[in-house]
């Protein structure tokens, strides 16, 4: 499909190369780029006020004909002052350029003009524009009349400096590329959807979206939300989506190395291992994996669960119905020691049976490391914990057949994919404790299918949560002790901001050091940290998981995943510091036991809005979704999942966030236009204009 729209920039009359190169700088390559993205916002400057009725501060659009117009010298040397004067019925007004002697060319006397601007009152001189916006409107030294004003006069689109070209050059460029376009635009959006949608053509709403028609509501503007602009959102979202859809099916149309069979002997084994009744979330859950797994496709599901849902004990099902088809299973954790906690679990559960497991992380020895890898290449070894070392080239599988990845928003999509790779198109379970929220879930993991664990398990009693100032420690110290001489555990955690981690590691250990000495002397105090050597950590871990270590000071690294039931106490020191998902997931790991829980957010004040409001979410809710829905809405999708991770794409218009329902709608046409069989020209313009952008590489 030949589209005007995708000739680059270079080659479009009255671009120049400088001026090319610079909007290839800031990634505006091509004419769709350009035209295909919107205004940073909207001013409207058609109301035309009398000159005579003027008021210093004003903001104001006049029209007028030029009366003087020349270039002073001023006493400053080098700097000269374009002047001009404009008059209209009711009086004269001065406005001055600096620096723009250029302008002697553009202001005749006699020309009809437009000025828009911010006035000031000058003495003597009376009112003044300086550099405001202008147009000439009609010139009697050449005789034109323009047909239409850009600069003012109208409402007028406000872009973003590209490199050294202005909003103003872009205006003008742009008003001249829409006037280039044919008036038949290719439209990539199939012709029934527009219609059913009565969706405005694609020439159209490019044309009104940047030049909107005279009496266009500024709000509905400035928010996206007119006709073309939600046209082009439109479009962006369905091509999107469809090209989601076009590569799950391209994947599903791949075949594993081998399917997994599952009989009454495997469902006994699981049965053996199981140490409690699963819930209903879990059942339906693990049934989910298991069809996927029996399936000749490979899987590839998101298994979401807030913390303490149960997440483990699912996917360690599954990695027994695996195993129990001879096929070997990779778990990857994000740290260190998590994979160790769950590398524990995992081996308890499996006492029994005669499967042999092995950890792999980067702390372990290079001779026993040897070893593992060479059990995992001949398949001695059936399963094997790690962390990112997994993902490392020197590890082979005999047969991989599953590939568990836990906390999936701390790896890269890459270490998926890489991990992948190291079986025939193995199953992949991806879990993750970030309830994400909906929107997010079809965009960033649109290729995935979700299973959800909403419940928690039988027993839990309810936590509470409450903010505190810094200055009512005293009254968190009380409550601390309470817990402590009931026989239960408390976590201290401190963030550990990265620039200043030695600073941060010193007051950690500056507050172990105070509470063991002065506050609990007769508790025992411990402190865990990212510094600390692997076995030092476990030493910390495990006497805190017997019950040794009373107090456990710690930076985030107990963050995810880690498990110590008879902890019922956490205090979030510095609780300003950390993101609204971070701190739910931190408090998660108190609760977890038959004892009520409570945590506690320290803070600094005065809180910022933002702040006020993490802290005000996290003590009105304990929902998950209901927190990650707020937190994305407070940061927006970008941070929510960090950039380095973020599978998110860049959209040039649209925003999850503001048009989430837009999104949903154009997932729905998508799928149905898809499987109507009049994909081919849609999959021709995807490949042509959307793969690299959007990571669809195979699309095509
Ligand atoms: P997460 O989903 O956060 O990874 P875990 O898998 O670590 O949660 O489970 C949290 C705790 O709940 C663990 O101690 C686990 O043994 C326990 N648990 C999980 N499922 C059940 C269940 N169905 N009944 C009772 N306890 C359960
Ligand atoms: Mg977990």
């Amino acid at each position: 499909m030949s589209d005007v729209l995708s000739t680059s920039l270079q080659y479009v009359k009255g671009v120049g190369p400088r001026r090319a190169a610079d909007l290839a700088r800031v990634g505006l390559l091509t004419v769709e780029d350009f035209l295909l993205r919107f205004p940073l916002r909207y001013e409207n400057r058609a109301d035309v006020r009398a000159i005579g009725s003027l008021r210093p501060g004003q903001v104001a659009t006049v029209i007028g004909d030029v009366v003087t117009s020349g270039v002073r010298t001023t006493r400053r040397p080098g700097f000269r002052l374009f002047e001009l004067v404009v008059k209209d019925a009711s009086g004269p007004v001065r406005a001055v350029f600096p620096n723009q002697s250029f302008l002697r060319d553009i202001f005749h006397p006699g020309a009809r003009v437009v000025l828009y601007g911010a006035l000031e009152f000058r003495g003597s001189s009376g009112m003044q524009f300086t550099n405001p916006d202008y147009e000439v409107l009609h010139d009697p030294a050449d005789g034109e009349e323009r047909d239409e004003s850009i600069h003012a006069g109208r409402i007028v689109p406000i872009y973003e400096k590209a490199g050294s070209v202005t909003p103003r050059m872009q205006r003008t460029l742009i008003h001249r590329l829409i006037g280039e376009l044919p008036p038949e635009l290719a439209d990539p959006l199939p012709e029934a959807i527009r219609v059913a949608r009565q969706l405005p053509d694609r020439r159209r709403a490019i044309a009104e979206t940047h030049f909107p028609a005279e009496g266009t509501d500024i709000g509905a503007l400035n928010a996206s939300g007119t006709p073309a602009q939600q046209r082009l959102i439109f479009e962006e979202f369905f091509l999107f989506q469809a090209g989601l859809i076009v590569r799950k099916r391209r994947h599903a149309g791949e075949k594993k190395g081998r399917a997994v069979v599952v009989d009454d002997r495997i469902r006994e084994s699981a049965r053996r291992v199981l140490p409690f009744r699963l819930t209903n979330g879990q059942k339906t859950a693990l049934r989910e994996i298991v069809t996927d797994m029996q399936r000749p496709e490979p899987m590839n599901r998101l298994l979401q669960g807030d913390v303490g849902a149960g997440k483990t004990i699912v996917a360690l099902l599954a990695a027994l119905v695996a195993m129990e088809n001879r096929l070997q299973v990779a778990f990857m954790a994000p740290t260190e020691i998590l994979a160790d906690q769950h590398y524990l679990t995992i081996r308890r559960l499996l006492d029994k049976s005669s499967f042999r497991i092995a950890s792999l992380t980067g702390s372990i020895t290079a001779s026993r490391r040897k070893e593992v890898l060479a059990e995992l290449k001949s398949g001695t070894i059936h399963l094997v914990v790690g962390t990112h070392a997994l993902a490392e080239q020197a590890v082979g599988f005999h047969e991989l057949g599953l590939v568990v990845i836990d906390e999936q928003h701390r790896f890269g999509v890459l270490q998926r994919a890489t991990l992948r790779g190291k079986g025939a198109n193995p199953d992949v379970l991806v879990m993750t404790a970030t309830p994400i929220p909906r929107t997010l879930a079809l965009t960033a993991y649109g290729d995935l299918d979700v299973s959800v664990i909403r419940e928690l398990p039988p027993g839990r009693l309810p936590m509470t949560t409450v903010a505190k100032a810094e200055s009512r420690r005293d009254e968190v110290y009380r409550l601390a002790r309470k817990e402590l001489d009931a026989g239960r555990q408390v976590y201290v955690i401190y963030p550990l901001v990265e620039d200043s981690e030695k600073v941060d590691l010193r007051a950690a250990t500056a507050m172990a050091d105070h509470l063991r000495v002065e506050v609990f002397p007769e508790f025992s105090v411990g402190l865990l940290h990212g510094r600390l050597k692997q076995d030092e950590k476990d030493r910390v871990m495990s006497a805190f998981a017997r019950g040794d270590i009373h107090i456990l000071v710690s930076t985030t690294v107990v963050e995810v995943g880690v498990d110590v039931a008879n902890a019922t106490l956490m205090i979030v020191e510095h609780a300003e510091r950390f993101g609204l998902s971070q701190l739910h997931q931190l408090r998660g790991r108190v609760g977890r036991g038959a004892h009520a829980s409570t945590c506690v957010l320290l803070y600094q004040p005065p809180l910022g809005d933002a702040g006020k409001a993490r802290l005000d979410a996290l003590v009105s809710t304990t929902d998950g979704f209901d927190i990650a829905e707020r937190d994305l809405a407070l940061r927006g999708p970008g941070d929510f999942f960090g950039t380095r991770q973020s599978g998110l794409p860049t959209l040039r218009v649209g925003d999850l966030m503001r048009d989430h329902q837009l999104m949903e709608e154009a997932r729905r046409d998508a799928v149905a236009w898809l499987d109507t069989g009049g994909a081919e020209p849609l999959l021709k313009y995807l490949s042509s204009n959307w793969a690299t952008r959007f990571g669809l590489v195979e699309v095509g």
